[in-house]
């Protein structure tokens, strides 16, 4: 098995991090007088650095240990830290899949990281052919894969992701950002056997906490180090975390907000197979469905005229808009305006 703190850049192999007031002492303290905090307050106290009784849940519903975990400010913090950690700016480069989530391209270019992307396939999967070949450059450190994908809305094949952990002496960052939409695919238990896997997973959108900004991955004790090192020390702030525990901890509105959605995705698939100016409709993994229009760019405007905005993705996948799944009354909202839209 790879070593990944090899894989590291060399001076964050070398850094010492910071060690913040409260990892100085063990044991029971009833009086803490030693992070210059207000005494006073609601607020006062810094977070707990390491999360613990958010990791305690967040273990529960993946099946993982909380030593597994890592928590972020956002999966886009861990993006980001996974840049820094792994790639040498000016130098080393990363390897994504396109279409796909641009934060990828966002998070590289703040890092001075070349971003090398490899086009999917009509089916919108991994072409490995292609990958292996894009991969004889050897500065490539890291891999991202998003699935199911955003912007496709797809599941990529897991034999293939497998073939690339197999194959390719670096890091691979699986993006699971709507991985719980995905019933029939889980990654997890891939973390134990393979030393260069991170699957990074976040509560911004099945567990319907995009602003609390809570992101989490699940990967070795090595990684972890990494993780933990470059961080800042209290990334997560106190109102995150207690977001976070809350929405865990009422798991069945989880559920049913999410039968919701998913039975209004199958729903909204046969309302929008129905309409003149829709061409196809993608398979999706997600909350979300990729729409190809008759003619996308009027259809926009003509949604963003009746005050309904979707997205336009136009650029990345000729004439479609990935419309996410709603309300019922949003959802009926947004039919009732492409039914009413001349085509
Ligand atoms: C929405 C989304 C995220 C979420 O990022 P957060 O910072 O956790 O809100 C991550 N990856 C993908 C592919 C997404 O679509």
């Amino acid at each position: 098995m790879i070593d990944p703190i090899t894989l590291a850049r060399e001076n964050i192999q070398k850094l010492t991090a910071y060690t913040s007031a409260r990892d100085e002492f063990s044991g029971e303290a009833k009086v803490f007088l030693d992070a210059n905090e207000n005494p006073f307050g609601e607020l006062n106290r810094y977070p707990d650095p390491y999360q613990n009784e958010l990791k305690q849940l967040l273990a529960e519903i993946s099946n993982v240990k909380p030593s597994q975990l890592f928590v972020g400010n956002g999966s886009d913090e861990i993006i980001d830290l996974v840049f820094r950690i792994f790639c040498n700016p000016g130098k080393d480069k990363a390897l994504t899949f396109s279409p796909t989530y641009g934060m990828y391209q966002v998070s590289a270019d703040i890092n001075d990281v070349e971003l090398l992307t490899c086009p999917l396939d009509d089916q919108f999967e991994i072409d490995l052919d292609t990958a292996f070949k894009t991969l004889n450059d050897t500065s490539i450190k890291l891999i991202l894969i998003c699935s199911p994908n955003n912007p496709t809305g797809n599941r990529l094949n897991k034999d293939r992701i497998i073939e690339l952990l197999e194959n390719f002496n670096g890091i691979v960052l699986v993006d699971e950002a709507y991985g719980e939409f995905d019933e029939d695919q889980n990654l997890d238990e891939l973390i134990s056997e393979y030393g260069n896997l991170i699957i990074s997973k976040t509560m911004s959108k099945a567990w319907g906490l995009a602003g609390a900004r809570v992101g989490y991955a699940l990967t070795n004790s090595s990684i972890l180090e990494l993780l933990n090192k470059v961080k800042p020390p209290y990334n997560v702030s106190t109102l995150n975390q207690v977001a976070a525990i809350k929405a865990i901890r009422k798991k069945q509105e989880f559920e049913k907000r999410k039968a919701i959605i998913l039975s209004e995705r199958e729903r909204m698939i046969k309302e929008l197979t129905s309409l003149v100016n829709v061409i196809s409709i993608f398979p999706s993994n997600a909350n979300f469905l990729l729409v190809a229009f008759e003619d996308a760019l009027s259809t926009y405007d003509y949604l963003l005229s009746k005050g309904i905005v979707v997205r336009n993705r136009d650029k990345l996948v000729k004439n479609c808009l990935r419309l996410t799944i709603g309300t019922e009354t949003e959802n009926n909202q947004l039919i009732q305006a492409l039914k009413s839209m001349k085509s």
